[in-house]
């Protein structure tokens, strides 16, 4: 019989804050200085001598990020010194949390966090070709929050989800950018697999698989690809009777593989005690960091936008989710939403016509501001039209792109009101029913075979007659109508 093995991820993720100045100093906070140690003081440089001053920005970040998560906000914390010594650290520690994290507890995604606490990031090193390295500390002392999750997620996707949807969180408080491909956010996936079913592992930890730690992951799908890829390993050695070694291990992107890195270090080798240059602090004496206060300055989380888009809009949760990633279009699809007066068939419409259409403009033109170029109350326009009947889609697709360009084949809009062009451009739709009736008359007695098929029950052969007549109106007619006018047509003919 095939045995069940229980996956257990825990995940550890750093992620920059977007802040004026670093962590500890004055030096700007610039991700994208491309110049080498420019943005560096004696401070960051880890000078003796020096003192570190806490950036209350950071540290309101952080806040922020537990109260949307429902965490515990700590009332006592500190910061402590991390010992270690690498290139990257020139202080020989790392100023970091440990007893006393910012945030404890709460939850992202279904998935139970154990603690966020706030660090100063390290430098770069990049090594040369020949026998040296060079080091950058423009990243030295930027402000760093590290997200510890408990050992709850089971599968690759969850795991991928969850780091989604920290990434959005992160970005919609305006905290951080967390793109993962430029480090800004880092992801580490603690790995075992368990020969016990989910339930007795999650009762009782001793049943847990040895961990293994997987580094470098710089994309979401780099993540999911090695868990899925240690799970199997895991299950490979259990299977041979072998034993999974405790390990860090780094994920080779061309290999698509893990390899061994070294063995753990506990955390007891890096002597953590508190900084005794930094203060500790009462963060319930301190009245910006007051829950009450940062609450205020929360803007809508992302789930809460999601599940209002998909409840009130009758949206999938992909659709949402461009939204919700795509702020500009998310929030020119809501002023569109207020010019229609919330009127569910014309919302439905433009949310397909700004996910699809406008998406595709946008790509080409990226750094376009939405709604400059088309007025939200001008879209709406186009979508009225589209809803009674006025334009055909293929009418719509055209006022649309005349509203992008402002002009077709140099004549320029003289009006940005939906009606206004199809008029000018005379892309209004033929709904005269006689002249249609006329068309399809004709139509009709030159093709007695799909009349036949349709007599025969064939509905079906209705859309031939659609096509014909679209392509005699030019594509302005409206098929709906040309469909109820070809039974009528035909019943006539009887
Ligand atoms: P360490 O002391 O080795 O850093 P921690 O207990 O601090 O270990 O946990 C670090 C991360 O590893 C956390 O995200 C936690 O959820 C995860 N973790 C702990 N034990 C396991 C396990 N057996 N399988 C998977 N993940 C685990
Ligand atoms: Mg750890
Ligand atoms: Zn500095």
């Amino acid at each position: 019989m095939e045995k069940k093995y229980t996956p257990t991820i825990g995940l550890e993720i750093h992620a920059e804050m977007s802040t004026v100045t670093k962590m500890f100093c004055g030096c700007k906070n610039n991700p994208d200085e491309v110049r080498p140690n420019f943005n560096i003081c004696p401070v960051c440089m880890g000078h003796p001598g020096t003192l570190p001053v806490v950036n209350k920005q950071a540290v309101k970040n952080v806040l922020k990020v537990g109260i949307a998560l429902g965490s515990t906000i700590a009332d006592f914390t500190e910061f402590d010194r991390k010992n270690y010594f690498y290139p990257d650290i020139p202080k020989g520690y790392q100023i970091s949390q440990y007893k006393f994290p910012l945030i404890s507890g709460g939850t992202l995604d279904g998935v139970e966090l154990t603690r966020i606490h706030l660090e100063e990031d390290t430098a770069t090193s990049k090594h040369e070709e020949g026998d040296f390295s060079l080091v950058d500390y423009n990243r030295a002392g930027v402000p760093l929050m590290e997200l510890v999750t408990e050992p709850v997620i089971h599968s690759p996707e969850q795991a991928g989800a969850f780091a989604r949807e920290l990434q959005l969180l992160l970005r919609t408080l305006g905290v951080g950018e967390a793109n993962m491909e430029k480090g800004e956010m880092r992801v580490e996936a603690n790995i075992s697999v368990s020969e016990y079913s989910a339930e007795e592992t999650a009762k009782d930890h001793s049943k847990f698989g040895t961990k293994v730690e997987v580094k470098n992951l710089n994309s979401f799908k780099a993540v999911e690809k090695a868990i899925a890829y240690e799970v199997k390993r895991h299950i490979a050695l259990i299977e041979a009777g072998e034993k999974v070694v405790q390990e860090t291990r780094g994920w080779d992107e061309n290999k698509q593989s893990t390899f061994s890195q070294r063995k753990k270090e506990n955390s007891h080798d890096y002597r953590y005690f508190p900084d005794p240059d930094i203060p500790k602090f009462t963060l319930s004496e301190i009245p910006e960091f007051s829950r009450d206060v940062l609450s205020k300055e929360l803007p809508e989380l992302p789930w809460i936008k999601r599940d209002r888009f998909i409840a009130s809009f009758d949206l999938k949760k992909e659709e949402a989710d461009v939204f919700l990633y795509n702020p500009m279009l998310g929030s020119y699809f809501e002023a569109v939403v207020v010019e229609l007066n919330a009127e569910k068939k014309a919302v439905r419409l433009a949310a397909n016509y700004i996910l699809s259409d406008v998406g595709a403009h946008l790509k080409v033109q990226p750094e376009i501001d939405l709604a400059l170029k088309i007025a939200p109350k001008n879209f709406a326009s186009l979508m009225a039209l589209i809803v009674t009947n006025k334009v055909s889609s293929r009418g719509a697709k055209d006022i649309l792109e005349i509203m992008w360009k402002g002009e077709r084949d140099g004549v320029v809009a003289k009006d940005a009101d939906a009606q206004k062009i199809a008029e000018q451009f005379d892309l209004l739709q033929k709904s005269d029913e006689g002249a249609l009736k006329e068309v399809l008359h004709k139509i009709i007695s030159e093709n007695p075979g799909p009349v036949a098929d349709y007599k025969a029950g064939k509905q079906q052969a209705l859309m031939f007659f659609v096509g014909q007549a679209m392509k005699a109106t030019k594509g302005s007619a409206n098929p709906e109508l040309l469909k109820d006018i070809a039974i009528k047509v035909i019943a006539e003919l009887q």
